[in-house]
């Protein structure tokens, strides 16, 4: 429902953004933030930006303002933190302009999805054809999200389910633990 809404393709409002989501919610489900440098996130807007142009593609204003948002924590950020952040900023905009931004940063592969928080992550490696395809690493203490090669994974896939005369398309798997930051603290929490 809270989709189909989003995605109607009605004119955006032209003052305030329509929030469809409470605020409350919206927070509850927020992972805790982690801040990446300054000189960090000006290099993976810079990569962001060579990537766009390799392809073609438009890194707008607005593209890159999402997209620095994004890349600004290790963790994952859902489109109405993004919306809320922007606000706060100053940029007052309706989801959907949000949603296509978030699409277009999706296509150029500078951002990955994180299916289980419904959330977005800048991607951290940007040689996915090289190396293999990545698995995704979500902490479930600090929401820190990485990525790690691991083609065997897909092919492995693949083949268990060939088996079953099933053709899989599988792009993306995600893995939830705790990350080697969290482990010690993990640990003493007293988990086996
Ligand atoms: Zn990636
Ligand atoms: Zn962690």
């Amino acid at each position: 429902m809270l989709y189909r809404l989003n995605y109607a393709p009605v004119a955006p409002a032209r003052k305030a953004p329509i929030l469809l989501m409470s605020r409350s919610s919206n927070k509850a489900n927020a992972q805790p933030r982690q801040g990446v440098s300054a000189a960090r996130l000006a290099q993976a807007v810079e990569r962001a930006r060579t990537i766009f142009a390799e392809r073609n593609l438009r890194f707008t204003d607005l593209r890159e303002q999402v997209f620095a948002e994004i890349a600004a924590t290790n963790g994952a950020i859902g489109a109405y933190d993004i919306l809320d952040r922007l606000s706060g900023k100053g940029t007052r905009l309706a989801p959907i302009s949000v949603y296509r931004s978030i699409d277009a940063l999706l296509d150029a592969g500078v951002i990955h999805r994180l299916e289980s928080k419904n959330a977005y992550f800048a991607c951290r490696r940007h040689e996915h054809d090289k190396h293999g395809r990545p698995i995704f690493l979500a902490c479930e203490r600090c929401g820190t999200v990485t990525e790690a090669e691991a083609q065997g994974v897909f092919d492995l896939i693949n083949q268990v389910a060939r088996g079953q005369g099933f053709d899989a398309r599988v792009k993306f798997v995600e893995v939830s633990g705790v990350c080697s930051k969290c482990a010690p603290a993990a640990a003493r929490s007293g988990a086996s």
